[in-house]
Parts: structure tokens; C-alpha cells; sequence
């Protein structure tokens, strides 16, 4: 089965440009530059999944016309990663009854349910309905998981004292948000032929939860993935210095790049 990727966003959390028009070290006459906040589209024929749903997650939405969520994976409970949450309203409400698989774990579960109970109980007034069910990845890395027609593989991601979910789909895995990788992860990694990876430690090797481009450069001696494409990208990052930097099979990613895989 096709999938086909959608970057919905490749940002870090301030987005490129950050509020108020600050571009950092980022050329603002660069489109690739312009980077919202992190989000994957999956598509097959009958069945799409979102990941992540952050604050620019309804402008992406309509953006690319996304009609359609069969359900939701999180990587984390970070703030650029939840946000939109809300926006997943419009999909719960199409289907029959009203509820949207949401699929994570069980740390990311916690705190969606402490921060956006109403989401998932229903609030005391009566516009807010349960929209989400979740469901934990914990006992399930390493294992297939399916949704519709699509099949992935979740694996754990350490990102400071967070734990991260990180997904493969096929030849294809996204590995946002995230400092190492144990052995058992960089083991369901392997092999992988395109692999979205965070780099927004860039050249500090002391960022605390996220990846620099050293230490993707030695994970990926182990994953041995032949196209890295960098996301979680910072003011810091500007696209044609990122370009002129990088090995062969390393590329920035952008906003709106697709693969298919
Ligand atoms: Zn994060």
C-alpha cells in the first residue's frame, strides 16, 4: 500500500518567522524558510492520520484541504505539538459516533487528559462533548499497529525528560522531538530508507532534549537510513546555509514537501 507524507510543518516551537516577525538567522526572502509548527499528514486511498496537531494545525489544515482524520498520533505533550488540539473537533464530529482514535503514550495521555479534560469527558457546558478515545502505545513498540489501511511501528524516544513516540511507516519513519534513541529503537529504525529526524540541537552538542547534527550523524550510522531530512528547525536554521553545510543525503526539510513511500 502507497502512503503518501505530507510535512505539514517542520518548525521548532516558535515557528519560523517567530510572533511578531523575527526571523533569527533565517533569510525571510527564502519560502523554505517560512516554517510552521510540527505536524506529518499519512494518506493512503481510504484512510488519513495526523501527527501532532500544534497551534498552526487549523491553517495547515485548510492549507491542504484535509477533509478527513481517521485518527491522531502525538509524539509528546509539548505545547507546539498540542496545541490545535481543539481544531480536531470538525473530524470527530464526521464520524458516526462523534469520537477520534487518538494513539500515544501513556505520559502523553496523562497530560492531555489533565490539560484538555474537557476533550475528552465533556465539559459542564453542553458544547463541549468527548471527541478523543486514546489509546497507549507503551506495550506496542516495536509491534505493528494498524489503522484503516495503514500499518506503523511506534518506537520510544527519549527528549530530555520527556519520553517522545517516534513512528516508522514502511521505508519511512519520523523521529521528531528527541535527544537519543535506545537500542531497541534504533533497531526498529534500521534499514529505513527516508527518515525524518530532529535536529534542532544544529551545532550544540549541550541541547538537552534535542538532537544536534552530530549525534544524528552517529545515530544514523546504525540506522543507515539513505535520505535524512532535518526537522524541528529553528530561528537558527537557515535553509541555503543548512544546504551548503550538510553531507551528501542530508537535506533541511520544508514546509509542504511530500514523499511517497
Ligand atoms: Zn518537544
Amino acid at each position: 500500500m502507497a502512503l503518501t507524507f505530507t510535512v505539514l510543518g517542520c518548525g521548532n516551537s516558535t515557528g519560523v518567522p517567530a510572533a511578531g516577525n523575527y526571523w533569527g538567522k533565517c533569510n525571510p526572502d527564502e519560502p523554505k524558510n517560512k516554517r510552521t509548527r510540527p505536524s506529518l499528514l499519512v494518506q493512503s486511498n481510504t484512510t488519513t492520520i495526523v501527527i501532532d496537531t500544534g497551534p498552526d494545525f487549523s491553517l495547515q489544515a485548510t492549507h491542504h484541504d484535509i477533509n478527513q482524520i481517521d485518527a491522531v498520533l502525538y509524539t509528546h505533550s509539548h505545547g507546539d505539538h498540542v496545541h490545535g488540539i481543539d481544531d480536531l473537533k470538525i473530524y470527530a464530529k464526521a464520524k458516526p459516533d462523534g469520537i477520534l482514535p487518538a494513539f500515544t503514550n501513556h505520559e502523553t495521555i496523562l497530560e492531555l487528559k489533565r490539560r484538555f479534560y474537557y476533550l475528552f469527558e465533556g465539559g459542564n457546558e453542553s458544547i463541549y462533548q468527548p471527541m478523543l478515545q486514546t489509546h497507549a502505545l507503551d506495550d506496542r513498540y516495536g509491534q505493528t499497529v494498524t489503522i484503516g489501511d495503514i500499518n506503523f511501528i511506534p518506537f520510544e524516544q527519549t527528549h530530555g525528560k520527556v519520553r517522545s513516540v517516534g513512528y516508522r511507516f514502511g521505508d519511512f519513519a519520523y523521529s521528531t522531538d528527541m535527544k537519543h534513541l535506545n537500542a531497541q529503537s534504533i533497531e526498529i529504525l534500521r534499514g529505513v530508507k527516508t527518515w525524518i529526524v530532529d535536529s534542532a540541537g544544529y551545532h550544540q552538542e549541550n541541547n538537552p532534549v534535542h538532537a544536534s547534527l552530530k549525534e544524528i550523524y552517529a545515530l544514523n550510522e546504525h540506522v543507515q537510513a539513505q535520505n535524512v531530512y532535518l526537522t524541528s528547525l529553528s530561528l537558527a536554521m537557515d535553509y541555503e546555509t543548512m544546504i551548503s553545510e550538510l553531507p551528501e543525503g542530508y537535506l533541511p526539510l520544508y514546509d509542504g514537501k511530500t514523499f511517497t513511500a
